[in-house]
């Protein structure tokens, strides 16, 4: 490409940052990576009432996490600042003007409720609720006498006939009737400016080459098309990112599961996982590679390969996605992560914390089954209690074993003097026991697992046993023959 590429996210500040945006904010970074451009961030940020500081630091927040560092824009700087819009009204006052001044726009005085009652009386004579052009209409210099008066005034773009075709970089070849296309108020009665004008205004001032969006933007497309032209500017290359669907084929939304990134990071998803899921939102590389690091991504990124078709949100493969990279982490890191959400939420006292040792080998037990810090004590809660409280279930797999306490009795018995007390021992111990019993092995496993931890599915019961230590181990074992026993009394022999 002979100019050099700038690309911009350009987010309103009325919301936590959502995976859409988030999508479209990777794919910009991506791109501008690829060919070596640079990445604009801008706040769009003009709609007063909607528009909150916080919410321009949780977008901050959430970029910075998942590692899209932007080169120009707020708390970087850059030649083309400021980069929030609320910051910029001179300049979209005087290039309305511009539009008012050259007849390409003009002053519309219609006040909120007639516009809405004519709209809706068009839409029951089956016609588009488009703007009438009352005020196109008035006689000349009817318009100046009511600023004269002053009275309070919208600039409308004055939208040519004809129609407006673009080449979109994701679509092809979009045309619109311009017919269907509105003449939009570019600056509103105070003099805030509209969406379509200031971003328009804002990618020209700051050379924008490419404007990578989502498709709930295509409408708007030929619209700024035509302000552009009106203004004597060359128009971006548009491409338009397809919408993203939950597993019904419906838009994500809240009804589908999370849709923050926040709450993913607050979730346990790491931000590589984020940033792999989101890039294949969309976007995919030969079909079949899907694990890429962001320093990848940079790389194989081009917009030849996304698609034009919606892309499904699958909360399932994202949770897949995370246990790959969760269990490729270094266990000193995974016990970090997990030692953090333990803190954090206060699901065990700090004292359960203390012992560092413990914890790394309690997560080394857990291992692959753990895909987030989030599941660690689903799998390991019996470490922590005095007395397990086996599920239900568990428990009436073990209730409905005959000769299951006495075989826990004598597994209490071998463990009580089986030296040293580590793995191969214990293993040698158990099935030992089984074969003098004369079952299988699963037979004498199966109640200890449940007697020692209260569930079916647990770390290995080797590594059980070495966590809970000889004397716990024990004890639950006896604990567990006396509950079975206490329910139904074993038969005299
Ligand atoms: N502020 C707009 C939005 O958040 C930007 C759209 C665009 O990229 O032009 O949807």
């Amino acid at each position: 490409m002979s100019v050099p590429v700038r690309v911009r996210f350009a987010p309103s500040p009325t919301g936590y940052l959502h995976v859409g945006g988030a999508r479209t904010a990777l794919f910009n970074y991506l791109f501008a990576r690829h060919h070596g451009g640079v990445f604009v961030l801008r706040i769009e940020d003009t709609d007063r009432e909607r528009s909150t500081e916080e919410s321009t630091e949780a977008i901050y927040e959430a970029m910075k996490w998942l590692g899209l560092a932007w080169d120009e824009g707020p708390g970087v700087g850059g030649a083309y600042g400021p980069y929030h819009q609320s910051e910029r009204l001179p300049v979209y006052a005087e290039w309305a003007e511009r539009l008012l001044r050259e007849g390409n726009a003009y002053r519309c005085f219609c006040n909120p409720e007639d516009l809405k009652a004519r709209r809706e009386a068009a839409m029951t004579r089956g016609e588009p609720p488009r703007y009438d052009r009352t005020c196109l209409r008035l006689p000349p210099g009817e318009s100046d006498a009511r600023v004269a008066r002053g009275e309070p005034f919208a600039l409308r773009f004055r939208m040519p006939d004809g129609e407006t075709s673009w080449n979109d970089g994701v679509r092809g070849s979009v045309t619109f009737q311009n017919a269907v296309l509105d003449d939009l108020v570019i600056l509103r009665t105070d003099r805030h400016p509209t969406y379509n004008f200031a971003a328009v205004v804002d990618d020209h001032l700051m050379e924008i080459t490419h404007v990578l969006r989502g498709d709930d933007h295509i409408s708007n497309t030929p619209r700024q098309i035509r302000i552009y032209e009106a203004l004597g500017w060359t128009p971006p290359q548009f491409a338009h990112v397809p919408m993203i669907l939950g597993a019904d084929g419906t838009r994500l939304s809240k009804r589908h599961g999370a849709t923050s990134v926040t709450t993913f990071r607050d979730e346990g998803f790491l931000p590589e996982t984020m940033v792999n899921f989101l890039a294949l939102l969309g976007w995919a590389y030969d079909g079949e590679r899907e694990m890429f690091t962001l320093r990848e991504l940079e790389e194989a990124f081009t917009l030849d390969r996304v698609s034009k078709n919606p892309a499904i949100f699958n909360y399932e493969k994202l949770e897949w996605m995370n246990g790959e990279y969760f269990r490729a982490l270094p266990l000193a890191k995974r016990t970090d992560l997990v030692l953090e959400h333990l803190r954090s939420t206060k699901a065990l006292p700090e004292a359960a914390l203390a012992d560092r040792a413990f914890l790394v080998k309690a997560v080394e037990a857990a291992g692959d089954r753990v895909k987030r810090p989030q599941q660690f004590l689903a799998y390991s809660a019996y470490l922590f209690v005095d007395r397990v409280d086996p599920d239900p279930a568990a428990w009436s797999d073990l209730a409905a074993k005959p000769g299951a306490s006495g075989r826990l009795r004598k597994l209490a018995d071998a463990l009580e003097t089986v030296d040293p007390f580590e793995h191969d021992p214990l293993e040698a111990a158990t099935r030992g026991l089984a074969a003098t019993e004369g079952v299988k092995a699963g037979e004498v496993i199966m109640p200890a697992r449940i007697a020692l931890t209260g569930k079916k599915v647990t770390p290995g019961i080797f590594d059980v046993m070495l966590l809970l230590g000889r004397e716990r181990s024990v004890r639950r074992l006896r604990d567990a023959a006396d509950r079975l026993e206490a329910a139904s009394p074993a038969p005299a022999s």
